[in-house]
């Protein structure tokens, strides 16, 4: 279906200007589901024809499918081509592959690593969202064997892939209700497969040699009733996955194309370490819906998720710690007091150089609307009289005897009339870099 105009949803709609939706008028309210900035259901008058044409109108362009028992991973949902546009809504999930043909007691290993796998960043647990499990041996018992035990240990949807259907229906059944994927539909086993994912509550993952033959699968299994696919682009080369994918977001996102307003899936080769991460960039950065990494390497795994977060965090919603006093290391009533902002980045990075010192102290951390230390003095959150009004309201002087307060270099020029602001302190300009503070910590202990 078309994307719909402001002014042909208008005409769905019963023109009486009420304001109960929240917009003023009728057109108002239909300008903002034409942007998929109001949700139908807003508007209590709306009539059952309105309802069946702008209901699928107002589906967000690419489908939403959940993944997992309690079906807690979700993708797609996304409206925009741009994270600028407005926001990304659901980051690409990680997976790591395991084969069955690889030693049984190295797997049980691997996939308990897998399990285990935690990585904290700025204040964030990050963990594997899937595991591929690759059926290389053509053996069913044996690929039955692994699908059984993956799920028992790792306890997280599946992404079950062969060339073999009869295989894969098997597999679907044996960890039936666990919200898996099945890797994938082609045009000679889509019915088989369709099937196998219904009865068990699993997405399908569909592939074609090319964009025009895998929209007429996806519209024939649509057709058919089932609803909740992936799609597996056939590239040959990061040039052409590139051009795929966005080809794809942009024909669902522009053109309102259903049949490719889906997630999509991507196993990485593992021909070249640096290769694999650069793939993987690719597709975090190009709509990528689930990367898979073809074998478990921690160092590939942080740089993966490290550009996931930098590109999926919202950045008109940065992340932030709770404004507060927080003792780093074992502090004394002595030691050093350093004030940073409560963007999580800095407060991670100011008290990570902090604990790498060697020295304990105390981190003020007023309230800065999750803003950079530049970025919040400009914009007046972090000034003097800030900061003092936030010593004082929590009473820093009642906790330590030290009167020195340590502020970042960049905003040295606060230095006096913070000092003015709080009486018998003095405000000592600190580095401007965080990477300077070890030695510039170095220098106070000499001192
Ligand atoms: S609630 Fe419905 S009828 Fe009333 S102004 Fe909004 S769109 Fe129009």
């Amino acid at each position: 279906m078309k994307k719909l105009t402001g002014l042909q949803i208008q005409k769905y709609l019963p023109k009486t200007n009420c304001k109960e939706c929240g917009s003023n008028t009728c057109m108002a309210f239909a300008m903002k589901l034409a942007a998929k900035k109001a949700d139908l259901a807003d508007c209590p008058y709306a009539s059952d024809e309105a309802k069946a044409v702008l209901g699928a109108a107002a589906e967000p362009p690419v489908r939403p499918v959940t993944f997992g028992a309690d079906k807690s991973l979700v993708l797609g949902e996304e409206t925009v081509f741009y994270r600028h546009e407005k926001t990304y809504v659901h980051q690409t999930a990680l997976a790591v592959n395991v084969n069955d043909t690889d030693e049984p007691q190295a797997l049980e290993k691997t996939l308990q690593t897998i399990a285990d796998y935690k990585m904290e960043r700025v204040g964030e647990t990050l963990v594997i969202d899937m595991v591929a499990v690759t059926n290389k041996s053509g053996d069913s018992r044996r690929y039955l064997n692994l699908v059984n035990k993956a799920y028992d240990i790792v306890k997280r949807p599946l992404i079950l892939r062969s060339d073999d259907s009869k295989i894969l229906v098997e597999a679907a059944a044996a960890i039936s209700g666990t919200g898996s994927l099945l890797a994938s539909a082609t045009s000679k086993n889509a019915d088989e497969l369709v099937k196998a994912a219904s009865e068990n509550g699993h997405a399908l993952g569909v592939t074609a040699p090319n964009l025009n033959e895998l929209t007429t699968l996806t519209t024939a299994i649509k057709e058919k009733g089932f609803n909740n696919l992936v799609l597996q682009f056939q590239t040959h080369s990061l040039a052409e996955q590139f051009q795929i994918n966005s080809m794809a977001r942009k024909a669902a996102l522009k053109d309102n194309l259903k049949s490719l307003g889906y997630p999509t899936l991507k196993f990485l080769d593992a021909s070249d370490y640096s290769d694999t991460i650069v793939a993987g960039v690719n597709e975090i950065t190009k709509f990528g819906g689930i990367c898979v990494l073809p074998e478990f390497d921690p160092s590939q795994l942080v740089a993966l998720m490290t550009s996931r977060m930098n590109i999926y965090t919202d950045p008109q919603k940065p992340i932030q710690v709770e404004p507060d006093i927080y003792a780093v290391g074992e502090p004394g009533p002595e030691s050093p007091v350093f004030v940073t902002t409560n963007f999580s980045l800095t407060y991670f990075i100011i008290s990570g150089e902090i604990e790498n010192s060697g020295l304990s102290a105390w981190l003020v951390v007023p309230e800065c609307e999750g803003m950079s230390v530049l970025t919040s003095w400009a914009a007046g959150k972090f000034s003097a009289s800030s900061i003092a009004k936030f010593i004082q309201e929590k009473d820093l002087e009642g906790k330590v005897d030290s009167r020195q307060l340590i502020i970042p270099g960049y905003v040295s020029q606060i230095s006096g009339e913070l000092e003015d602001c709080l009486p018998g302190w003095k405000v000592v300009v600190g580095p401007q870099e965080s990477a300077d503070i070890e030695s510039f910590i170095s220098k106070i202990l000499a001192a």
